[in-house]
């Protein structure tokens, strides 16, 4: 489903993606580790065309990304994102925030938009706050909304950047639940995650970046039980 081919960038002087080879199949949950500066969330920005590359190739479904103009909308309705701050719109109730993007991106009526978001708050355990103003939330139910309003543009994968490190400790796990099922419902989800629970619970696969390049791509087991890489193990032997 996602497909990233000798992906290379800079930023200036920095080899910030290093030949960076990675598929992500239908269905498949692949969490993203390593340290500060790796190129964790580069590497996302990318496969939502948030930042260019410079070479190799990236293809959903097999189709390269779009250059620019509307084929963007539709990508990022395509392959959600959800961030480390929610980015969610202050002024407008979280029911809004949820049906904006599909008024605009989906083309759905108010009424069809608004129904299906209440669906999505129900199935992320917000259903009573659709009325609420996201600073009227805490900042797990906050992500929550994100989350929902990011399902509700129907997308093929999401993208997942740190989505519980601005969170108190308390909250995370709220967070987590939602994703793990949506983990067990069958979406396809790249997790850049510090949550190693969450990512031995929930990944098929675990991809480990350092300096740019993936270093490790194996399933939880293998790459907790015996990293091959001594990035990996000094990497986990500062986290766990
Ligand atoms: P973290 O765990 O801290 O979020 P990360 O693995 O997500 O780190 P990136 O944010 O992808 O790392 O950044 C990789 C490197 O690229 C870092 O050294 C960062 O300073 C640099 N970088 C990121 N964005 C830019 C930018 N727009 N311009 C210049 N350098 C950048
Ligand atoms: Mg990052």
């Amino acid at each position: 489903l996602i497909e990233l081919r000798d992906v290379n960038k800079h930023f200036g002087e920095l080899h910030v993606l290093q030949d960076i080879n990675l598929t992500v199949g239908r269905g498949e949950v692949v969490v993203v580790i390593g340290p500060s500066g790796s190129g964790k969330s580069t590497l996302c920005r990318a496969v939502n065309r948030l930042e260019t590359i410079e070479s190799g190739s990236i293809l959903i479904d097999g189709k390269p990304l779009p250059e620019e103009g509307k084929g963007l909308a539709q990508l990022r309705a395509e392959v959600g994102m959800v961030f480390q701050s929610f980015n969610l719109f202050a002024h407008k109730t979280v029911l809004a925030n949820v049906s904006l993007a599909q008024l605009k991106v989906r083309k759905r009526k108010k009424e069809e938009a608004d129904r299906r978001s209440r669906e999505l708050l129900e199935r992320v355990g917000l259903a009573s706050q659709a009325d609420k103003f996201p600073a009227q939330l805490s900042g797990g139910q906050q992500q929550r909304v994100a989350i929902a309003r990011a399902l509700a543009m129907d997308p093929k994968a999401l993208l997942f950047d740190e989505p519980t490190s601005a969170l108190d400790p308390e909250m995370i796990n709220e967070v987590l639940e939602v994703m793990q099922q949506l983990a067990q419902d069958g979406m396809t989800m790249v997790v850049v995650t510090h949550e190693m629970g969450f990512a031995r619970s929930a990944a098929n696969r675990v991809v480990f970046m350092s300096d740019g390049r993936v270093v490790e791509d194996r399933t939880p087991e293998e790459f907790f039980t015996s990293p091959n890489s001594d990035r990996a193990k000094d990497f986990l032997s500062k986290i766990l």
